[in-house]
């Protein structure tokens, strides 16, 4: 399987890293390894300084496509679950200033957190569902779907025009702001309205 991440999809995010506002959707890949193990902690990378917590809305493939119309792009998930996509910010800083590509930054051993799933049908519609990240018991972001650039379905159209969607592949739909610094002895605790999805400590 694999993840497709799309950077600077909320506007506030974009904001606060002084980034551009993209004419197209950002796109970046993690391996499967990236994966962080369930009820394992996150581990801080030795080269970096500077990991943030970016919590996002995930969508898992459940449907083989390729240039899926936003139509039909509905047809391919049924689960809705919430991540984090861990990013060694300092790396990527250097990385962006060089004009080279991010995956040390973001598709590191542990830099993708994959919490629980619910069914799409528990949701209205998945272009309102809001979601947020505790760090010891404080909300640090807050985010609702309705404020994307780019919606859920979108996005499948998007990305499925350069890449095949295989079954067990999941969407990492963008970060809202709030984005920081990440410590050791952290607890992070992801929900989806007031339901838990994970619960994680940083060592
Ligand atoms: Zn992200």
């Amino acid at each position: 399987m694999k993840i497709i991440c799309i950077g600077r999809n909320y506007t506030d995010h974009i904001k606060e890293l002084a980034n551009e506002k993209p004419t197209d959707p950002v796109i970046f890949l993690k391996p499967d390894t990236a994966i962080l193990l369930k009820g394992q902690p996150f581990f801080i990378p030795d080269f970096s300084n500077d990991v943030h917590h970016e919590v996002e809305i995930l969508v898992k493939i459940s449907r083989v496509g390729k240039h899926i119309d936003k139509k039909f792009a509905h047809k391919y998930y049924n689960e809705i679950g919430l991540g984090i996509d861990f990013t060694a910010r300092d790396l990527q800083q250097k990385l962006k200033d060089k004009g080279l590509p991010w995956e040390k930054a973001k598709a590191f051993d542990g830099a993708a957190l994959v919490g629980k799933w619910l069914p799409k049908s528990d949701f209205e519609s998945v272009d309102a569902i809001n979601f947020s990240l505790e760090k010891n018991d404080s909300v640090v972001q807050q985010g609702t779907t309705s404020l994307m650039l780019w919606k859920i379905d979108e996005l499948i159209e998007y990305v499925s025009k350069y890449f095949t969607l295989k079954i067990g592949d999941i969407i990492f739909t963008g970060t809202p702001s709030g984005v920081a610094k990440v410590e050791a002895n952290d607890e992070l605790r992801g929900l989806i309205e007031n339901n838990e999805m994970f619960k994680l400590t940083i060592k």
